[in-house]
């Protein structure tokens, strides 16, 4: 079981999650959305601590973290557990797509180096990339730097991997490729929590729809059910605006 109790997070006098509760299953693909602004990034950032919590529990597979008492090795285990896919693709720029791959295979999880080439190797073919292993980003489209970041992901064979907006940066030409490899990722059962504001693909490939709004979630459950027929005002009035 993987998810969130009680999770509070507050930028100053700004609440910006509110108690939020949200339980994953093992496997299940779980897509976020709401309106700009109202804690989608900062619910991902808080999972595995890259905005620390105020209050709440985290739990990641057969680990669980109390916001509250979270040691520097809680936080570390927990980040073990997760892979991040940013909006920006974070990518190393002096680094190659293998070595982007690589890098936290060897430094986080002390595999060494042979293994570590041999992963990305193996995520490389998947994700189309083998013939760029050795180019840099700034060599790459848009579409091949997000493919990178999502077999960076990949390759850390996680127990929960959150994805922010992981299209929005691209230019629409490069979107598609990178909604393919997430389709790919989700079919091996991957867990998933995804914020995306492509409602289609969102239908295509969620076992849940999670709508946030103003740090709070205010409905959730299967694609058909948010989509054709929400009960909330505010999730009619936002699916009404970005449809
Ligand atoms: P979303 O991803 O849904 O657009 P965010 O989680 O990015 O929303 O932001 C939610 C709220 O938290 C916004 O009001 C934003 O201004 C605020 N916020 C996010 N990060 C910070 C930060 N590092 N410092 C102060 N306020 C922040
Ligand atoms: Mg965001």
């Amino acid at each position: 079981m993987t998810g969130v109790s009680g999770l509070t997070k507050r930028f100053g006098t700004n609440t910006v999650l509110d108690n939020i509760d949200l339980e994953i299953e093992d496997g299940e693909r779980v897509v976020i959305i709401g309106p700009s602004g109202t804690g989608k990034s900062t619910l991902l950032r808080a999972i595995n601590f890259l905005d620390h919590p105020d209050a709440g529990t985290i739990t990641v597979g057969d680990l669980s973290v109390d916001a509250a008492r979270a040691s520097r090795r809680n936080i570390l285990a927990l980040r073990r557990r997760t892979a991040f896919v940013f909006q920006n693709y974070a990518l190393f720029a002096n680094k190659t797509a293998r070595e982007n791959i690589t890098e936290a295979l060897v430094t986080v999880q002390k595999r060494s180096r042979a293994d570590a080439e041999a992963r990305a190797d193996e995520v490389l073919r998947e994700t189309g990339l083998l013939d760029k292993a050795d180019s840099y980003p700034a060599a790459l489209s848009g579409g091949q730097q997000q493919r990178v970041g999502i077999g960076r992901a990949m390759a850390l064979d996680a127990d929960l991997m959150l994805f922010d907006e992981p299209t929005s940066a691209l230019d629409p030409e490069w979107v598609g490729e990178v909604l393919d490899l997430m389709r790919r990722v989700a079919e091996q059962r991957q867990t998933m929590l995804i914020v995306t504001h492509e409602m289609q693909f969102a239908r295509e490939i969620a076992d849940r729809i999670v709508f946030m709004d103003g740090g709070r979630i205010v409905e959730q459950g299967p694609p058909s059910q948010i989509f054709d027929a929400p009960h909330d005002k505010r999730t009619r009035d936002f699916l009404r605006r970005v449809g």
